[in-house]
Formats: C-alpha cells, sequence, structure tokens
C-alpha cells in the first residue's frame, strides 16, 4: 500500500490527529477510506522475483495500515504487527544466547515474566529482576546484561521507572531496551523518544480498546532490529489475522477518546477511593502521596486507567468486592471500554510479592458516577 501523501505532508499533527489519520489508502477518486480486508491466503503470482504479495503470512495490505498508523502514533519507522501481545514480546527480546542476561522488574506482566523463567531454566541465561522504581539498583543491575525488559507503569503494582534515566543508562552499557508500553499507550508516553530500542504492546488491551481480539505489535527506529522481528513472525508463524487487524484499527480511530475518558475516570475513582473508609490502599500516580506521582507528572500525558485498590478486611473482602459489583465485570485483562477487575493473586503465576488482597481495576468509559455507585455499594457489602 502507498502511504497517504496528504497524510504525511504536515509532520507536526497532534497525536488525535495521528489516530484518525495514519495508514489510509492513497487518496484517489472512488477509492476507499478505509484499507480493505484481504481474505486471501495467497495471491496470484507467476514467479517474477520481487512479486508481493505472495503468501498471506509474509504480509497483508491489512497490517501494513494498522502498522503505519501504529508506529506514527509512537513516533516510531517500523510498526510490526504480530499474533499477540506475547508473540510481541518474544519477538523484541529475540535469541538469548547462551550467557545471556536481562533485567526485568519484579512486577511485570506475569507471562514475560514466565516466558525469561522458562529461558533461564532451559538454556543459560540470567534473570535478574528488579525494584524499577528504585533506579540506583536498576542501573547497577544493568552492568554486564544485554537486555533490558521494562514495563511502566508496572502490572499491576503501577510503579512508574524513571524511563529516561535507565534507558539512557541501559543505552550507554550496550544494553537493548524493550519497553512495554501497554498500560501508558503512546498517548501517554513515546518511549522510543525517551531512548528505548523497541516498544511491544498488547493490542488486545488499549489499542484495539474493545475486548474482542487478542493481537500485538512492535515498533522501533532500528532497521536491524525490525528484520530480526519480521523474521520471527514469519518463522514462527507469529501472525494477525486479517480480521483481528481490521478491529484493531477500527479502534485505534477512536484510541485518543476512548483513553481520555478512561483515564480522567481512573483519576476521580482512585481520589473517592482514597478517601473511602472501607479501603486500606489504592495505588494510582495520580494520587499527589502515590510514590510515582513525581515521576510520572514528569513523563506521562495521563496517568493511566488501570487502578489497584486493597479493600479493608484483606484476601477475603477482596473476594467480597469481585462477586459483589454489578456493574464491573469480574474478570482479568485491560484496556477495553468497560471496566474490569479481579484479585490479581487468584492467578497462581502471580509473583508472591503482590498483596494477596490487591484488587486490580481496569476502568472504562462508562458514567463516572455510575461506576462509583456500583464499587461503593460491592465496598460496602464486602467490608460490613
Ligand atoms: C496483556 C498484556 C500482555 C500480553 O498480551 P497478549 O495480547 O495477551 O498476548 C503483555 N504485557 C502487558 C502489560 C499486558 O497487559
Amino acid at each position: 500500500m502507498t502511504p497517504d501523501p496528504h497524510a504525511h505532508a504536515v509532520p507536526s499533527l497532534a497525536p488525535a490527529t495521528v489516530a484518525v489519520t495514519a495508514g489510509r489508502p492513497s487518496r484517489v477518486q472512488g477509492g476507499p477510506v478505509n484499507p480493505p480486508v484481504v481474505l486471501s491466503s495467497t495471491y496470484v503470482s507467476r514467479g517474477i522475483p520481487g512479486d508481493e504479495p505472495l503468501y498471506a503470512r509474509g504480509g497483508t495490505e491489512t497490517w501494513e495500515s494498522f502498522e503505519q498508523a501504529l508506529a506514527a502514533l509512537e513516533g516510531g519507522e517500523h510498526g510490526i504487527v504480530l499474533g499477540s501481545g506475547m508473540a510481541a514480546i518474544a519477538a523484541a527480546i529475540g535469541d538469548l544466547p547462551p550467557g545471556s542476561t536481562v533485567v526485568v522488574p519484579r512486577h511485570a506482566y506475569q507471562v514475560t515474566l514466565g516466558y525469561l523463567d522458562d529461558r533461564a531454566a532451559r538454556y543459560d541465561v540470567e534473570v535478574r529482576r528488579v525494584d524499577v522504581a528504585d533506579t540506583e539498583a536498576v542501573v547497577a543491575a544493568l552492568d554486564g546484561a544485554d537486555l533490558l525488559v521494562v514495563e511502566s507503569p508496572t502490572n499491576p503494582m503501577l510503579e512508574i521507572a524513571d524511563l529516561p534515566a535507565l534507558l539512557a543508562a541501559a543505552r550507554d552499557r550496550g544494553v537493548r531496551s524493550v519497553v512495554d508500553n501497554t498500560f501508558a499507550t503512546p498517548l501517554g508516553q513515546q518511549p522510543l523518544a525517551l531512548g528505548a530500542d523497541v516498544v511491544v504492546h498488547s493490542v488486545t488491551k488499549y489499542l484495539s480498546g474493545h475486548t474482542d481480539i487478542v493481537l500485538g505489535a512492535v515498533v522501533t527506529n532500528d532497521d536491524r532490529i525490525a528484520a530480526d522481528v519480521r523474521s520471527y513472525r514469519t518463522l514462527h508463524g507469529a501472525i494477525a489475522g486479517p480480521m483481528e487487524v481490521f478491529l484493531a484499527l477500527r479502534g485505534l480511530r477512536t484510541l485518543h477518546l476512548r483513553v481520555e475518558r478512561a483515564a480522567a475516570n481512573a483519576v476521580e475513582l482512585a481520589r473517592r477511593l482514597h478517601d473511602h473508609p472501607a479501603v486500606a490502599e489504592v495505588r494510582h500516580p495520580s494520587l499527589p502521596d502515590d510514590p510515582g506521582h513525581g515521576r510520572a507528572a514528569a513523563q506521562m500525558a495521563h496517568f493511566g486507567a488501570v487502578v489497584g485498590v486493597r479493600p479493608v478486611g484483606g484476601r477475603g473482602a477482596a473476594d467480597a468486592l469481585v462477586d459483589a459489583v454489578r456493574l464491573w465485570v469480574p474478570a482479568t485483562s485491560l484496556g477495553g471500554v468497560e471496566s474490569l477487575l479481579e484479585r490479581r493473586r487468584r492467578l497462581a503465576t502471580e509473583s508472591p510479592t503482590v498483596p494477596e488482597d490487591l484488587v486490580r481495576l481496569s476502568v472504562g468509559v462508562e458514567d463516572v458516577e455510575d461506576l462509583w455507585a456500583d464499587l461503593a455499594q460491592a465496598l460496602e457489602r464486602a467490608t460490613a
């Protein structure tokens, strides 16, 4: 697909405009405004060298539009869509030759941690788990390391890393850096501009935004990394289906509207939870007394829409809270238009340093008063 010359004529478009306009087909009289969804596994091809596309594992027109739009939002050169967030993470981590050392937050997406632990168990790979909010400790762990994988805010503890400092330290030491930007979205922070080599996304979450697909993506400015990730995608068959990518692009067009509302709802709910007598602790970087508040205010454009809450009464009260909601949906995952909640430690694989009674809220785009009324009644019943 040829990029739309009009969409690229003005380099300094605001993110909301990029979300709506990037990755459109060329403007031709009578042509479609949206890219076609090509439902074909193979393409007519007579064997002329350079014939493309040849076969749908190699790429489709539908992928390219989404890849261009996401790359534009992240301020990156190459966007690469893969079959899931985990496929994107595995591709971005790439080969870990024997003797490799990886630095990763002790609180991070549990399957990312599981993937690295699996590498460590099978091969001669060292995984250094760090408190990502402790910049000195992370920088010390980077000595002799090969790869830094970061989340900020972290899942599910919502710790904020000093991204500019950590990414600069990694660069100085020749350590490749991968930032999982799923929680912040490119509207919250652009890790490539802060010094990251690679950004990964679970497109399943905010980017698609409607809890109807599983999809992932990688964005980078590095030609070699991009070629490696594309090669990983083909060799492992970690490809996206055209319908999934179509839905992701459709969702991406309203990313700014959804994230703006969800993040505003989260700020309001975090404030009310903070003042509620049935709540022992709230984690959200918007709260002035949250340990990550200053950093988040400095490096993020919004505070995100995931909130951590620990009700008075411990694990039993946390389970009762999840049972007592009517509007909120008890479910894992995040980033959709609907509000979800779950007690994270119900998952056997969640880190034991995450409190047993931590309930993770993924705040959606409903009316904030309705969300609050349901949470407040559930809290009262759960802690009665
Ligand atoms: C969900 C998630 C992933 C995994 O993505 P999938 O699309 O479910 O494979 C990775 N990182 C974070 C932060 C996530 O929330």
